[in-house]
């Protein structure tokens, strides 16, 4: 996980003012950990933040954060986009993420270099895959255990 300094750090190294909003919206990144939110709650838990946060704002540093390779953006089924800080592993890898609430885990292993060597062997140059994994985590499982 990331902590709120580094992520201001690299902000103000790359010529990004600091302001109430930004902040605001950082925090809520940083307290949501691993799980992954829809734009809706980022603005909701960064106006709990500083009131004033609004979605135009959200958006514009969503795009920043994601220039700068410090979020990590999924699309959901329903084709929701939902956010999360990028992870501190820096080289590739991939994610578990809860159906239901979002909980992500890195999985520090990618089962397409068999393919990659595969297309190699075909001429063809792999450059980019996205390759995301679905479940329940823990406690959402014993959440619906209960209801049965
Ligand atoms: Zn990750
Ligand atoms: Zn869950
Ligand atoms: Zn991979």
């Amino acid at each position: 996980m990331k902590e709120l300094n580094d992520l201001l750090d690299k902000l103000k190294s790359n010529g990004y003012k600091i302001t109430e909003q930004r902040k605001a919206i950082l925090k809520a990144l940083v307290s949501n950990n691993n799980n992954l939110i829809t734009v809706e709650k980022l603005l909701s838990e960064s106006k709990k933040n500083y009131h004033k946060t609004n979605m135009t704002t959200i958006y514009r540093n969503i795009e920043i954060l994601e220039k700068l390779d410090l979020i990590h953006k999924v699309i959901n089924e329903e084709g929701t986009s939902l956010y999360k800080l990028s992870c501190s592993i820096n080289h590739h890898h991939h994610h578990i993420i809860c159906l239901k609430c979002g909980k992500t885990e890195a999985i520090d292993f990618c089962p397409l270099k068999d393919i990659e060597q595969l297309l190699n062997d075909k001429d063809f140059c792999l450059t980019d895959h996205k390759f995301e994994l679905y479940g329940y985590c823990k406690e959402c499982k014993n959440s619906e255990n209960k209801k049965d």
